[in-house]
């Protein structure tokens, strides 16, 4: 079998010394595959899941030929190609009540939106261009055969796909599911992600900060992101800058589908985490052509049929985020099985701050899109430090500039990455 690291070095224009962040992106959503296992769940538990199967229809939607519109059931025959034609009114269909019995010649049914169409019938008049007078329905020329009707089938044929397998799922689906009148799916399993944070200097919530230290914030926000992609979590807590410690933790972390650790991949650091991945897996250590978010190490960790992708990214607060969300993200979900992963939504507005911006390494700053005169724009939140995770909270969006771009002038487009989504 080829190594991972070989299949890596195979890529064309692969250089780990200055790696574009597109193409990490890439390599990585390339080599990742969904994980196996699938469970039953009732339609709500589903909210957030990955279908596992497709959801085949078990009935025609709409269910009956129905009206589109109010107004009144016809037989096309019956309709005079010149002049008015004056039909008997037969009865009327209410919602979840059909008109009994067949429409005869020369009749009508007044019907409403969604009501069933009556037998014998198979047009639609709308009520504005009909004139009731007492019990006859004067209806003019010009009516099209089968206009106005929806047919049974038409949204959704019976033993047809509704939702296919790799879907996540969200709202609109339960509905259609529930619409469908089935009340269980089957759906992956979550896939399991360790993780933990590096460093000396970290101090945990609850004890006092001695000097040089600081608190341990990553392992709160990738708790949150990786909570926030329905993932299982395994937190290991705070491992020191320890060979051995590492070691036990990276052990410990094999047998989760991914591991996500925070620091020891700056270059001081990098030498001794670098000797350890060689003998418990494979890991290619990156330089990112980005900023924040430099160094990454990228790979598998343990063997034995059991190994599990590892994502070693930077220390620094911002450059975790950044990070997580520019290559982590797509890969978890692609490891819980959605099927077309598609890349964060991006759009093109005007930025009004002037950035501060150095070719040749993509940037990713933190910015406030607002609404301005109808016109979306987008601002940069003020220190871009990637220590300063104050700017992802107040920001509302990434302002990701081009690897080829310099200093970006207020008034210039740039792509914007939103933290939220409608859905
Ligand atoms: P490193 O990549 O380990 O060299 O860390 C880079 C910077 O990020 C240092 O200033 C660290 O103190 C800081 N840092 C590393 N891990 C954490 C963490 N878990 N929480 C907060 N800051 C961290
Ligand atoms: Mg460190």
């Amino acid at each position: 079998m080829t190594s991972l690291l070989q299949t890596l070095s195979c890529a064309d224009d692969y250089d780990p010394e200055s790696l574009n962040a597109e193409r990490a992106r890439r390599l990585i959503l390339d080599l990742v595959e969904p994980v196996a296992g699938v469970e039953r769940v009732a339609v709500r538990a589903a909210l957030g899941r990955v279908l596992a199967e497709d959801v085949v229809s078990p009935l025609n939607v709409p269910a009956h030929d129905n009206s589109a519109m109010d107004g009144y059931a016809v037989r096309f025959a019956d309709l005079a190609a010149e002049g008015e034609t004056a039909l008997r009114l037969a009865g009327t269909t209410f919602a979840g009540r059909a008109f009994e019995g067949r429409l005869g010649p020369g009749e009508c049914v007044r019907i409403m939106t969604g009501g069933v169409i009556p037998q014998g019938a198979d047009t639609v008049v709308i009520q504005e261009v009909a004139r009731a007078e007492g019990d006859r329905i004067l209806v003019p020329p010009r009516q099209r055969s089968g206009q106005n009707l929806r047919r049974a089938g038409e949204d959704l044929r019976e033993g047809s796909p509704a939702i296919r397998a790799g879907k996540l799922l969200r709202p609109a689906e339960l509905g259609l599911i529930a619409s469908l009148g089935i009340g269980e799916v089957t759906v992956r399993r979550r896939p399991r992600v360790a993780f933990f944070s590096t460093g000396d200097e970290l101090a945990s919530i609850g004890t006092p900060l001695k000097e040089g230290e600081v608190y341990d914030s990553n392992r709160y926000t990738i708790h949150g992101m990786l909570a926030r992609l329905g993932c299982e979590i395994v937190d290991l807590g705070v491992v020191r800058d320890d060979p051995a410690a590492l070691e036990a933790a990276f052990r410990q972390a094999a047998a989760a589908d991914a591991i996500v650790t925070s620091g020891g991949v700056s270059v001081g650091e990098a030498d001794f985490i670098r000797a350890l991945m060689a003998k418990l897996g494979e890991v290619a250590f990156w330089k990112i052509a980005m900023r924040p978010g430099r160094p990454m190490a990228f790979g598998r960790i343990g063997g034995d049929g059991k190994a599990a992708w590892l994502f070693g990214l930077p220390g620094n607060p911002v450059a975790v985020m950044v990070t997580f969300y520019e290559f982590v993200r797509d890969a978890l979900l692609k490891l819980s099985g959605v099927d077309p992963v598609e890349p964060l939504a991006r759009f093109r507005v005007p930025c009004v701050s002037a950035l501060k911006k150095r070719p040749g390494r993509s940037e990713f700053q933190r910015g406030i899109l607002f609404c301005e005169n109808g016109e979306w724009k987008v601002r940069a939140t003020g220190s871009q430090g990637s220590g300063v995770l104050r700017s992802m909270s107040e920001a509302n969006c990434i302002i990701a500039v081009e690897q080829e771009r310099g200093n970006v002038a207020p008034g210039e487009l740039v792509d914007v990455q939103p933290f939220e989504g409608l859905i």
